[in-house]
């Protein structure tokens, strides 16, 4: 296809505001999808995506559109929509020449909707603003298109209005994405450059990968290479999706499409990365390749210990899917076997632990998620922590701590509120602005560690619900940390171990002693509860001593009462864990874990 009638484009837009209504309706106006066929966001293929509203996956979709009497094929890379995704989400900008903006016409702009404008400026795209449901009785387009064109520039007139439910205003945008978005540009007869913004697994056909092409062609049958690995595959099959994947004689500058070449594994074609022709390779790949990092570590144990193969055939499937999912087993003293496992963020924790659960009939525990500490000891070695219970003994030189730069966007009534709250959480304000008279923006830089719990749900309620977040990686500083230990009669219970900043690790002791005062029944003997950093203890409860029997109770009373409690006990025992001399139920443990 000629450069010349090709328009690449992305949609970017604050979770809800409807970019997957609106690329529907896209596909239907362009005629690549017939009314009938069309099943409610068709883009959104996972069915926890559909149920939470969110698109993990990008995909790419090609769509004619006639304007003047001149033929043009659109493609539409549709990116994640939440921000542990954010490194795809900037691959898939990379794809393109042009974004909509979208902003929905009751809202307003959101934090999501300008980091990721940001991250479209970065890239030199060309903006189209628009707004959304003009169709809500609430809209107000007036208001917030004065506010769009001051934020990026241009003249409210000019901003768009749709609506993804009645199609209004839809005809028009495509027609604008193909007057105002610059054609692509490339090499037609360099060596070939495609990049990969997506990659996916397919059970009928092993990975499916999209890429853009930059310079040069990419054919069928040919051998191709990845640049960051230098593996080499034969393309099998290379087309694109309309939106059924359609084979194509290769594709050249400015196309975008899949290509499939047998791999098993997602991690044979990573996002970001340049494919090449393995015969004329390349010199030099394209930038911006950067490996998935996993920023929050939990360890996930099975609730009955005999689900662990399960748990680890499961992971092993889920992996082939999701590059930036690792895992290695690990055991517990107090959970059994089970593994630990890195995510990119806690949403994609919830997903995966979701998906394990649903998909795969497990019941799990999770353990408090935590980040990646760099732990410098007193020989000057560096020792990485993903799990308190690697937190080195002895005496510590420094510890690091991953930070984020967070975007917060709230009506100005709050700032005082968040203010508060992002310094109870370590964070130091970067600066504030307004977007209008009653929006602000403020920017913080604060550790992961303390936005990764429970901040978004805080800064929610303290907001009414008003505020968004986005965050993004952003180095690392020295921190004040310890770990915190607890203690059952002198033994230590690893699962409850956690890395604290030094002046919380006293009410994290006090919070979980008085929390398994509570959860853990009375024994035999008396149960000491401690928590320690090193061996100073910082809090302590006690569990009170039962002298009598359980059974004395029913002295005398009748025979099968009596079964029954025996019953009742040894079902009660098949579900206890043993910590030294002191039996703690399983329950104990799910419960004292899933509230911190
Ligand atoms: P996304 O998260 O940006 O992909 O948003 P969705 O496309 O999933 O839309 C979020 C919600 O807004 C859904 O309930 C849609 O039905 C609704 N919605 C999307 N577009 C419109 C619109 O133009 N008008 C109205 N009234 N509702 C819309
Ligand atoms: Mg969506």
């Amino acid at each position: 296809t000629d450069p010349a009638i090709i328009r690449n484009f992305c949609i970017i837009a604050h979770i809800d505001h409807g970019k997957s209504t609106l690329a529907d309706r896209m596909l239907q106006a362009t005629g690549v999808v017939q009314p009938r066929e069309m099943k409610a966001q068709y883009l959104d293929r996972m069915d926890i995506e559909r149920e939470r509203g969110i698109t993990i996956k990008s995909q790419a979709v090609r769509m004619p559109w006639e304007v003047d009497g001149q033929a043009y094929a659109l493609n539409m890379i549709d990116t994640p929509g939440h921000v542990d995704f954010t490194y795809e989400v900037s691959r898939s900008l990379a794809a393109c020449e042009g974004a909509i903006l979208l902003v929905d016409a009751a809202q307003g702009i959101e934090a999501q909707t300008l980091a990721n404008l940001y991250m479209a400026m970065e890239n030199d795209l060309t903006i189209i603003p628009v707004l959304n449901k003009i169709d809500l009785p609430a809209a107000q387009p007036d208001k917030y298109a004065e506010e769009l064109a001051s934020l990026i520039g241009g003249e409210p007139e000019d901003v768009l209005r749709v609506s993804g439910k009645t199609g209004e205003g839809v005809e028009a945008l495509l027609d604008q994405i193909v007057r105002e978005l610059p054609r692509p540009v490339g090499e037609a007869n360099a060596p070939a450059r495609a990049m990969i913004f997506d990659s996916v697994y397919d059970s009928y056909r092993g990975v499916v990968t999209y890429v853009r092409v930059v310079d040069g062609k990419l054919e069928p049958r040919e051998r191709i290479q990845m640049m960051s690995t230098l593996a080499s595959h034969e393309l099998l099959e290379i087309g694109v999706s309309s939106p059924e994947p359609t084979p194509t004689k290769g594709l050249g500058v400015g196309e975008v499409g899949y290509l499939i070449t047998g791999v098993k594994d997602v991690r044979q074609s990573k996002v970001g990365d340049t494919v090449t022709n393995l015969k004329k390779p390349a010199e030099q790949q394209l930038a911006g390749y950067e490996e998935p990092k996993p920023m929050v570590f939990s360890g996930l144990y099975p609730i009955d210990g005999s689900d662990y193969p399960t748990l680890r055939d499961a992971l092993d499937k889920l992996q082939l899917n999701d590059a930036a999912l690792v895992y290695e087993p690990e055991t517990s003293v107090a959970l059994g076997f089970g593994f630990r496992v890195g995510f990119l963020g806690l949403l994609h924790l919830e997903i995966i632990r979701e998906r394990l659960e649903r998909e795969f009939g497990l019941d799990l525990i999770s353990t408090a998620p935590n980040v990646i500490y760099e732990v410098m000891t007193e020989d000057k070695q560096i020792v990485q922590v993903t799990n308190p219970s690697e937190f080195p003994e002895g005496k510590i030189l420094e510890v690091r701590e991953p930070m984020v730069s967070a975007t917060i966007l709230a009506p100005s009534e709050y700032v005082g509120a968040i203010m508060e709250l992002c310094q109870n959480r370590r964070g130091q304000m970067g600066g504030m602005d307004y977007l209008s008279e009653d929006r602000v923006e403020m920017r913080y830089r604060l550790p992961l560690a303390e936005i990764v719990f429970d901040f978004f749900d805080q800064l929610k309620s303290r907001t009414r619900g008003y505020a968004s977040l986005d965050w993004k990686a952003d180095g690392e500083q020295v921190a004040d940390l310890v770990k915190v230990d607890v203690l059952l009669q002198g033994d230590q219970v690893d699962a409850f171990s956690a890395i604290t900043h030094k002046d919380k690790a006293y009410s994290y002791g006090v919070m979980m002693t008085q929390k398994l005062r509570e959860l853990i029944p009375r024994q035999q003997f008396e149960v000491p509860i401690q928590a320690a950093i090193g061996s100073r203890i910082i809090a302590r409860e006690n569990i009170r001593a039962i002298r009598k029997d359980v059974l004395a109770k029913c002295y005398g009373g009748d025979i099968s009462r009596k079964r029954k409690l025996i019953e009742k006990q040894k079902e009660g025992k098949k579900r206890m864990k043993t910590v030294g001399r002191v039996e703690v139920p399983q329950e104990a443990f799910i419960a004292a874990l899933s509230s911190t």
